[in-house]
């Protein structure tokens, strides 16, 4: 094992190529209305604007990079691979929490390695959180002939550690994993789960806080684009942006015909999903901030 990297997310300056870590500026910075500048070239960038751009490539070696804005970290490394060897490759002891899970794999062999076959256990299983891959090398013709240097296979491994918000975490994750296989009608059943399931939270959070009746769960509609929006504005936190909530609106109506119908009578084209994509991790990393700012009560002082 050589040349280990695991880094945290990170988003790539659109000016230098620098890779800058994605923490420093999102979601608290973003949301507070810093502006996101690359710490080496000084060049400003619309965080936004990025993540629309990079999660709707159609190179998937490109538009993986996107998921780190759903938190995914990047672990890289060499190891050697001769033919028809197996190797085990413990993730945990590489660094990677227990039970992150795997989004996207790319393997590159070097002309003197075997092609990694990924070994599997005997319960099929999608979407797996593992710790441990296997990899069987399948003999290249060239494998034939005399190895000359070492069998090397490079590996980059994309992985999203557990959250401590798990439900929308999953749902994210989920829709990136479709977004990646392009199946963008799929994207929208997780989107919209995610968005809801943390709106309802919140309106909860906010309307117990302000010491209103929480027994009457408003509709996700309501919640979004009214009480919190109000809520906001009464207790000095930043607001969702309207182009977050016009997208969320959409994604909405999308979900409902896909619910309803099982389809999106006008189809759902790469571009369209990914502007919800973003529209919907940028509204539950703003609502996520919102419920820890609502925790603090420094805020309420204002109100006595
Ligand atoms: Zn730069």
């Amino acid at each position: 094992m050589k040349n280990l990297w695991n880094s945290q997310p990170t988003i790539v300056c659109p000016a230098c190529g620098t890779f800058l870590p994605l923490q420093q500026y999102f979601p608290f910075a973003y949301f507070h209305g810093a502006k996101t500048a690359c710490a080496y070239c000084k060049a400003e960038f619309d965080l936004w604007d990025s993540a629309i751009k990079i999660l709707s490539q159609e190179p998937l070696l490109f538009r993986k990079r996107g998921a780190a804005f759903i938190g995914a970290h990047e672990l890289s490394f060499v190891y050697q691979l001769p033919a028809e060897a197996t190797v085990e490759i413990d993730l945990h002891e590489l660094g990677v929490p227990l039970n992150s899970k795997l989004l996207y794999i790319v393997h590159s062999p070097t002309s003197e390695a075997a092609w990694p076959l990924e070994l599997s256990s005997n319960q099929l299983t999608q979407r797996k959180r593992t710790n441990k891959l296997m990899f069987y090398g399948r003999p290249f013709p060239k494998s034939h002939e005399s190895i000359t240097c070492s069998p090397d296979v490079s590996i980059s491994i994309t992985y999203l550690p557990p959250s401590s918000d798990q439900i929308s975490s999953d749902q994210l994750a989920l829709a990136c994993e479709y977004l990646l296989e392009d199946q963008y009608e799929k994207m929208l059943l997780p989107c919209a789960v995610a968005v809801e399931q943390i709106t309802q939270r919140t309106v909860f959070d906010v309307l117990k806080k302000l010491g209103l009746p929480t027994n009457h769960e408003p509709n996700k509609r309501l919640g979004l684009e009214v009480i919190l929006p109000m809520a906001s504005q009464l207790l000095d936190i930043p607001k969702l942006d309207n182009r977050v909530t016009n997208l969320i609106a959409k994604l909405w109506r999308l979900r409902n015909q896909m619910a309803h119908q099982g389809s999106v009578s006008s189809g759902v084209k790469l571009a369209e999903v990914a502007e919800i994509f973003v529209a919907s991790i940028f509204c539950v990393n703003h609502l996520s901030m919102v419920r820890q700012d609502v925790e603090q009560k420094s805020i309420f002082q204002n109100l006595k």
